[in-house]
């Protein structure tokens, strides 16, 4: 089989590896930049699928930072990604038995509703978000491209940030309880916990600030035509720009030579060459199956094995023979975050709360005349009932089955509690567990953000020359932390290519019959790959 050579390749088309491909794409179109993704469509968990004229989105459902001069769009639209975006307001629906709490997308009309459902709670209300809004407001006042702050940010929040600085070292457990006394109320405040699947006293105060509140003080957005609709703008861009995707392509091995990463050899045996490898795909099977833990010293070995995972969950995607106009697009029922990760950690875990989701009352292009689509997610334990019954040759036999009925029917009557004769007006479902998941994503534990936030995360240079990470894995959870990951992961490499490429290059050649020695530099990155291909 032929090999073929590029200058970087990419293993994975999620958000991080499309952040990666679109800005060196941008930064040199000559670049030869390969994405290799083991699914036939891109995006990762950007994602969506239509079954009988009824769209899904399959992961992320909404994302911050979208809005007209926030930072995700603005980094979207400098490599060439100009997407629609909706905003989703309300951002969320809280409903509870005994009442149901409106989460506005402006701080003050939220801040209202709390009062609202709170009266006697309005100072308390007050303080809290005076100083969440003053936290946020010094953090993206640094104008910096990342949400994980460097050694030196950190040290220009501890100089000129004093909001950020007296809460750095406190968690939002501690900030809760200093402002907070009404448990139904810190119910509410805490609700962004179950998406991350972190407890209050796991995350610090300024990330829970900037990352949690944000959708109520910067607002939450759809993506005009759903997820997949947007992973394929940012392809189209990237192949616009030069570079090149392949589908159904599954890496296998990482290939080197004298330690430095060199290609990729794929399930099916073909072999791609690369001057630069960057894995979006999940770090332990990056580290301990495409490379093999033999090539790490034993104490990076240890910290990847160490690095514990995000929440996984189950979904299930109903397409009904009614619309639902009459409800909103982002429901949470009964949502008790603290109570219910709580219960996550135990071995009788059964769900009492459920988050609807109707994309088509975002976006009514989605909309499907049959019916509404409807899609019902909840966190999940990865180990529910000995590993959702899966036998040890990892056959999915009937147990399986009938445990994925099961929890999904759970599902399925709590949401009855919102949209009342849900069972009978269904006429498509689908559901996925987290070992679909894990298949569709290739996830360790089928985990939905990577490696979970609150630890510390490796580099994205690797330990090996040339092998670099980009994604949720290095740079913590959701869409847009995993895009800026992937440009951070880019610039590096155009740094370095810079370098070489205003280095000057000795070069052979015969001139009146004599072998003379020619000092240039290189004309452009192609030649480099010129280089490389013929070696
Ligand atoms: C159900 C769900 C809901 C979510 N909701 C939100 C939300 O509302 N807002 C938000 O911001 N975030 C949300 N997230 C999280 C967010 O989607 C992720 O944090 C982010 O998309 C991760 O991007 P990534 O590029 O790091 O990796 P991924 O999206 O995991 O992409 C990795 C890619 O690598 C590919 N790959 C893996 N192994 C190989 C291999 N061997 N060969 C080739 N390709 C390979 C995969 O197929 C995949 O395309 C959600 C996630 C899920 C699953």
């Amino acid at each position: 089989m032929q090999a073929e050579y590029y200058d970087v390749i990419i293993i994975g088309s999620g958000v991080g590896g499309l952040g990666s491909g679109l800005y060196l794409q941008k930064m040199n179109p000559n670049l030869r930049t390969l994405i290799l993704e083991q699914h036939s469509i891109p995006g990762g968990s950007v994602n969506g699928f239509k079954r009988k004229g009824y769209y899904f989105d399959s992961g992320a459902e909404g994302l911050v930072y979208c809005g007209e001069g926030q930072i995700f769009r603005q980094r979207l639209e400098e490599v060439g990604v100009f997407q629609e975006f909706i905003s989703i307001d309300p951002v969320e629906v809280m409903k509870y038995q005994d009442r149901t709490v409106v989460m506005h997308n402006k701080l003050e009309k939220f801040i209202d509703e709390l009062i609202h459902n709170f009266p006697d709670e309005e100072e308390e209300i007050r303080n809290y978000f005076e100083v969440i809004k003053k936290m946020s407001d010094e953090y993206f006042s640094l104008n910096i491209d990342s949400l994980t702050p460097s050694f030196r940010t950190l040290l220009r929040i501890v100089f000129t940030r004093p909001t950020l600085r007296k809460y750095g070292t406190k968690t939002f457990q501690k900030l809760l309880d200093k402002f907070i006394t009404n448990p139904e109320l810190r119910k509410i405040l805490v609700v962004y916990c179950l998406w991350l699947g972190v407890l209050p006293d796991k995350i610090s105060a300024p990330s829970a600030a900037v990352v949690f509140n944000s959708p109520f003080i910067d607002g939450n957005f759809y993506p005009k035509g759903g997820m997949l609709a947007f992973a394929k703008n940012m392809v189209n861009t990237f192949k616009l720009n030069g570079g090149e995707i392949k589908y159904k392509s599954k890496v296998d091995k990482i290939l080197f030579h004298k330690k430095k990463a060199v290609g990729v050899r794929l399930t099916d045996g073909r072999i791609f060459y690369g001057k630069w490898i960057i894995s979006n795909a999940d770090l332990r099977r990056t580290v301990f199956d495409f490379v093999g833990k033999d090539f790490f010293k034993k104490s990076y070995q240890k910290f990847i094995s160490k690095i514990k995972q995000s929440v996984t969950g189950f979904a299930v995607f109903l397409g009904l023979d009614i619309h639902l106009d009459d409800h909103h697009s982002h429901i949470a029922y009964n949502v008790d975050a603290e109570k219910f990760l709580e219960r996550l950690e135990t071995d009788n875990f059964d769900p009492e709360e459920v988050l609807i989701r109707i994309p088509q009352n975002i976006d009514p292009s989605l909309r499907n005349d049959k019916g509404s689509s409807v899609i019902l997610l909840s966190m999940a334990p990865y180990d529910y009932k000995k590993k959702w019954g899966v036998n040890k040759e990892e056959k999915r036999n009937g147990t399986y089955h009938e445990l994925k009925e099961v929890f999904a029917n759970k599902l399925i009557k709590l949401a009855e509690k919102v949209i009342p004769d849900l069972t009978q007006r269904i006429k498509v479902k689908e559901i996925a567990t987290p070992l679909t998941f894990e298949r569709y994503i290739q996830s360790t534990e089928g985990s939905w953000y990577g490696p979970e936030t609150n630890q510390k995360l490796p580099s994205y240079k690797s330990p090996l020359k040339r092998l670099l990470f980009a994604g949720g894995n290095v740079d913590g959870a959701g869409v847009p932390p995993s895009f800026f990951s992937g440009i951070k992961t880019a610039k590096y490499i155009t740094r370095k290519m810079k370098k070489k490429r205003n280095r000057k290059v000795v070069f052979y050649s015969v001139i009146d019959g004599q072998r003379v020695a020619i000092t240039a530099p290189l004309p452009d990155d192609k030649a480099i790959t010129g280089v490389i291909s013929q070696r």
